[in-house]
């Protein structure tokens, strides 16, 4: 491995919560359907994780951010299953013949509470990402019940990521 091929990147995401649960807007977190009645308001189907993900990977490609491939004011990709625009990520990290040395995601949310959830959400991020678990760490904190996160008014993610360039 050439250490002058390593790029390291960073993503952050958030989305509010939608006041009433609305059930044809359920909550996705790493392309996975929860059962926490919670729906989260955005263009796509509002998965911070993956958004964050998706950030992180393109900020090591130094390719801009996630707003300038799907433009929140396009209405032809409203509703979009945030799965797309990660593969259109990867289809990026491919074209420079990277691969992915590990990722971590931190979700940082008052509400749901992701423990229950966390070895679904890592087997479906190595799944989506094509890495062995031993490479991607899924964790999770609360805010301590202060600020927006705090008063259940949304969620957030982040995500560091590391690749190496094969060209
Ligand atoms: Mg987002």
């Amino acid at each position: 491995m050439s250490l002058s091929q390593l790029r390291i990147g960073h993503g952050y995401d958030v989305h509010k919560f939608a006041d009433v649960y609305d059930p044809s807007k359920p909550l996705v977190l790493a392309g996975q359907l929860l059962p926490d009645e919670l729906s989260l308001l955005a263009h796509s189907d509002g998965d911070v994780v993956l958004h964050a993900i998706c950030d992180a990977l393109l900020g090591a490609l130094a390719e801009g951010d996630i707003g300038l491939l799907f433009p929140d004011t396009d209405p032809s990709i409203a509703g979009i299953q945030s799965t797309q625009i990660l593969d259109t990520v990867m289809q990026k990290l491919r074209s420079a013949a990277g691969q992915i040395i590990n990722i971590d995601v931190t979700v940082v949310a008052q509400i749901p509470k992701i423990a229950p959830h966390r070895d679904v959400l890592k087997k479906s991020l190595s799944l989506l990402l094509g890495l062995d678990p031993a490479r991607v760490n899924l964790k999770a904190t609360t805010t301590e019940r202060l600020g927006f996160i705090g008063r259940k008014e949304g969620m957030a993610c982040h995500c560091v990521v590391l690749i190496e360039l094969g060209k």
